[in-house]
């Protein structure tokens, strides 16, 4: 007998979570689905400076427990697992997950973001042996290291600034001559005497034999490929929304976004997204945690619609 639920949560980034605040709230019973730690992507950032109500900025992970701990107080149940597949039959959506099958009658997706890969050679090879997608978690092997971080977006330009706390050095490789970081890290990088750019300059390949030895970058104006002796890469290149499973279920734009209306409704009604997995997203916590709320009450509308 598969259980049914009113409501079940696909993802406990800040997105899910806000919503599970919502729909556990209004006295329906919700399944959170996540197949990590619970919080999202915003339990990798150190310090999140930019959450309305923490003047002196909080932990990620903290921020992660905080919010669930709020979502359980009202009765959330959360599942860890992984979700396999998304059936909808009629009006009613069956989630297949590595942790058992559930049916729920409103289904909100709040997947996030995967991380973007390089794809160039020696990255997959040398994961967890040098190469890294998360500067939080794994920085600490680089204690009076040097390393390089790609990217120049929020993510990097923050990856590179933690690094500075227990690398000797960090080399910034972006493949332009500006970054794409808000202005206050940007000051801060460029302060920072253990931080060096590697301007206009794309990533060939990563070099090691078992572990990380090096990076090899290429100009893009000269062509001219160079070799950085290091230890650590870690790679902030932005990300890819995590919608393989809502494939044929809902409309997704080429890039893989769920297609929304303005209440995070999808092609298919009883079904919601919200947060980074959806088009449009500015792809910012806060913003999530607003879209959480509002798939939230969009899916309460709708079920009162559908109890005659
Ligand atoms: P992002 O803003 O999309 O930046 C990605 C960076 O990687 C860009 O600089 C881009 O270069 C570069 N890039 C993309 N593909 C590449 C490739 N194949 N090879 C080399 N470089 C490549 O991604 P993000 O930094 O992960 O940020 C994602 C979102 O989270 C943003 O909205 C950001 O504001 C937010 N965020 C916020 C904070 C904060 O508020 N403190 C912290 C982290 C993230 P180009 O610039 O040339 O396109």
């Amino acid at each position: 007998m598969v259980e049914k639920y009113p409501v079940i949560i696909l993802g406990g980034g800040p997105a899910g979570l806000t919503a599970a605040i919502y729909t556990c709230r209004s006295q329906l019973k919700t399944l959170l689905v996540d197949h990590g730690l619970v919080g999202g992507q915003i339990t990798l950032a150190d310090r999140v400076e930019n959450f309305p109500g923490f003047p002196q900025g909080i932990n990620g992970m903290e921020l992660g427990e905080l919010v669930h701990q709020q979502a359980s107080q009202f009765g959330l149940e959360t599942l860890p697992a992984e979700v396999t597949e998304v059936v909808a039959s009629g009006d009613v959506f069956t989630v297949r997950t590595s942790n058992g099958d559930f049916r729920c009658s409103a289904l909100i997706v709040a997947l996030g973001a995967d991380h973007q890969k390089l794809g160039v050679p020696g990255e997959e090879e040398l994961l967890g042996r040098g190469v890294s997608y998360c500067a939080n978690c794994d920085g600490a092997f680089f204690q009076g290291k040097e390393v390089a971080v790609v990217g120049g977006g929020n993510s990097a330009v923050s990856d590179a600034l933690f690094l500075t706390k227990m690398a000797k050095k960090v080399h910034v490789v972006h493949r332009r001559h500006q970054l794409r970081a808000e202005a206050i890290l940007q000051e801060q990088a460029m302060a920072s005497p253990r931080i060096e750019f590697v301007w206009d300059s794309v990533v060939e390949r990563v070099e090691g034999d078992g572990v990380v030895s090096g990076l090899r970058t290429r100009r893009v104006d000269t062509g001219e490929t160079s070799l950085l002796p290091l230890s650590g890469v870690f790679v902030a290149v932005g990300s890819v929304p995590a919608t393989r499973t809502l494939k044929g279920v809902v409309d997704l734009t080429p890039q893989g976004h769920i297609v929304t209306g303005h209440m995070m409704e999808t092609s298919r009604p009883g079904i919601f997204a919200c947060g980074e997995a959806r088009q449009h997203a500015v792809r910012q916590a806060i913003a999530s945690a607003g879209d959480g709320c509002t798939a939230a009450i969009a899916a309460i509308r709708y079920l009162q619609e559908q109890t005659p």
